[in-house]
């Protein structure tokens, strides 16, 4: 009885009458693989002219990924606050702070 307005008549969408492809030339791409330090695997995929990273961050938790399953990329700190010593130990060597020091000794001392 109810007949419904013929709504599923030519309810295709997007096919072009000639069948064409709907992406024109897809450029040609590589997939490449990636591990992150939880052992997500993503595989993003590039142009094949563009250089593919050495690390890739992971879209399922953000850590850095990279190539070598065995060998993921360390994670870098993510402590939000370092101590002001924490980074002049980042940056310096024992040896360079012990110069360092006895220069600053020896400026309280007034021997420069
Ligand atoms: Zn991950």
């Amino acid at each position: 009885m109810a007949q419904g307005r013929g709504g599923l008549r030519g309810a295709r969408i997007g096919a072009g009458p000639l069948g064409e492809p709907e992406r024109g030339d897809l450029a040609p791409r590589v997939v490449a693989s990636f591990w992150c330090g939880n052992g997500h695997h993503s595989q993003p995929s590039f142009a094949v002219e563009a250089v593919v990273p050495d690390v890739w961050d992971c879209p399922k938790c953000g850590l850095p990924a990279g190539p070598d399953r065995e060998n993921t990329p360390a994670v870098e700190s993510n402590a939000p606050y370092m101590t002001h010593m924490g980074y002049v130990r980042q940056r310096r060597s024992q040896e360079e702070g012990e110069v360092l020091l006895n220069e600053a000794l020896a400026k309280l001392r007034g021997t420069i």
